[in-house]
């Protein structure tokens, strides 16, 4: 299957092969005839399946072969309406949305623009008054300035509501509800949502209108692409940790996840200190900052992005070669989205994670959702006071964070070879034999050997108790 089979224009074909696809993925294919033909589509696919090419390029295709109904205002001077609306959850999904229908519509005369909240409005304004045919928006922002009447929706032809089940978690419904309630009904409607719970079918019953369902292949728990790997680490160590790890040569572009916006930052602070280019992103960022941040990342000014979870989801950069859980995350679901910004539209990447003794749980819980154990390897770098950079997290147990200091300071061995270790494709797991440094880490962690039990897969034992 190529693209031409896909019966889009040359303009798109050309946009598409500069950017180097070849083959639609899966969601693309089911997608994309459908919208082309004006039907209503449902579609359960995930950031990171090719869906934002899956609405974009059809989009583009029919507002290039048909004309906008006359009788429809633009904004102020400017009669041109805005034809096509796509409404996300977050502004970095807006701006990346906007960036794909940049890219996409390259050699189109298609003029779109991205609105959103957390920065001032007036060249939002400036962009709708200069006139746009297509609106990516957050319902915020649109609906601010829908309501300063410096928009209007009355033209809309095609709706698209974009990772809807990430809307409606973020208590936007209200703000859909308002919107839709501008629009044309005589209009086409595309939903997106990685999942589709009883909310988001409700929701589609009363929006779409004999929609085809589409779905990306479900995602293998963890994406195969991704190499996973596992240290066992203090609290008080994991920076020193991943301070090592960077100075290998094959993290070229890596993405942190700590638990805590403080933890972010913090982790930021310290490899910017150790000379290491690094930014911090999190919701207490200013737009400005995040957009900055994310920029530079982006294009490789920085070659570390520290994130809260705020960016696991939607953050669509290409070729980062790894993902660092500096924390494991409480949510075992939540591991897998994060692995999943490396090892994106089928490039190789590489997950590691650093688990401390107060994260064994969350540890088990992940294993459980991926059906099996991430191979660990050993390190032996020290938890000394100099190295320490306070955990987001306290360990549970004071007496068994000294006991395991104990341990990792007596820990010998392969100094300086966690970059190799970081960048096999395929890590061997450590040993848990004797006499080594992966004995040691066994005894750092004895209580490991239960989850060395076979998986099941089956009901989780519930969460822990906070
Ligand atoms: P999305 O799910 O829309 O966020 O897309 C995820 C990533 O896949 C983006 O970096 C796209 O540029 C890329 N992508 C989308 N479609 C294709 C394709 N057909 N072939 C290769 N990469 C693609």
């Amino acid at each position: 299957m190529t693209f031409d089979t896909l019966r889009l224009i040359q303009p798109l074909l050309r946009a598409v092969g500069s950017e180097g696809y070849t083959t639609p993925t899966p969601i693309q294919v089911q997608a994309i005839p459908p919208v082309l033909e004006g039907k209503d589509v449902l579609g359960c696919a995930q950031t990171g399946t090719g869906k934002t090419a899956a609405f974009a390029l059809p989009i583009l295709q029919r507002l290039m072969q048909t004309h906008a109904p006359v009788g429809h205002g633009g904004h102020g001077k400017n009669r041109r309406p805005i034809r096509a609306l796509i409404l996300a959850p977050t502004r970095e999904l807006a701006a990346q949305i906007g960036e794909s229908f940049a890219a996409y519509g390259k050699h189109t005369p298609l003029k779109f623009a991205v609105i959103y909240g957390g920065v001032k409005q007036g060249n939002q304004v400036r962009a709708l008054q200069a006139g746009v045919d297509i609106l990516v928006a957050t319902p915020g922002r649109l609906l601010d300035l829908l309501n300063q009447r410096l928009l209007r929706l009355d033209g809309i032809e095609i709706f698209v509501l974009d990772e809807a089940d990430r809307m409606l978690d973020m208590g936007f419904i209200h703000d859909i509800r308002r919107v839709i309630a501008v629009l044309p009904t005589d209009r086409q409607t595309l939903l997106f949502s990685a999942t589709i719970p009883t909310e988001i079918r409700k929701l589609s019953a009363g929006l779409l209108r004999q929609p085809v369902m589409v779905k990306a292949p479900s995602e293998s728990p963890a994406a195969d692409t991704v190499g996973q790997v596992l240290y066992y680490v203090e609290p008080t160590a994991k920076a020193a940790l991943l301070e090592e790890l960077l100075r290998g040569p094959d993290m070229t572009r890596t993405l942190v996840f700590t638990r805590t916006k403080r933890g972010a930052d913090r982790v930021a602070k310290h490899l910017a200190h150790c000379g290491i280019g690094a930014e911090a992103i999190h919701a207490n960022k200013s737009q400005n900052q995040r957009l900055r941040a994310l920029g530079n990342f982006k294009e490789g000014r920085t070659r570390v992005l520290v994130a809260s979870d705020i960016a696991s989801r939607g953050l669509d950069v290409v070729e980062i070669s790894h993902v660092v859980n500096f924390d494991l995350p409480d949510v075992p679901e939540t591991y897998v989205h994060r692995i999943g910004r490396t090892g994106r539209a089928g490039a190789a990447g590489q997950a590691v994670s650093f688990c401390s003794d107060d994260q064994r749980d969350e540890l088990r819980q992940i294993e459980r959702l991926l059906g099996r154990a991430i191979p660990v390897l050993s390190h032996a770098v020290k938890a000394t006071a100099e190295s320490a950079l306070a955990a987001s997290k306290p360990a549970r147990g004071r007496g068994q964070q000294q006991q395991h200091g104990h341990r990792a300071r007596v820990s010998t061995g392969s100094h300086g070879s966690y970059a190799s270790h970081a960048s096999r494709k395929t890590p061997a797991p450590a040993a848990h034999a004797a006499g080594t440094p992966e004995q040691q880490q066994a005894g750092f962690w004895r209580s490991r050997r239960k989850y060395k039990r076979p998986l099941t897969g089956g009901p989780s034992t519930g969460r822990r108790g906070r």
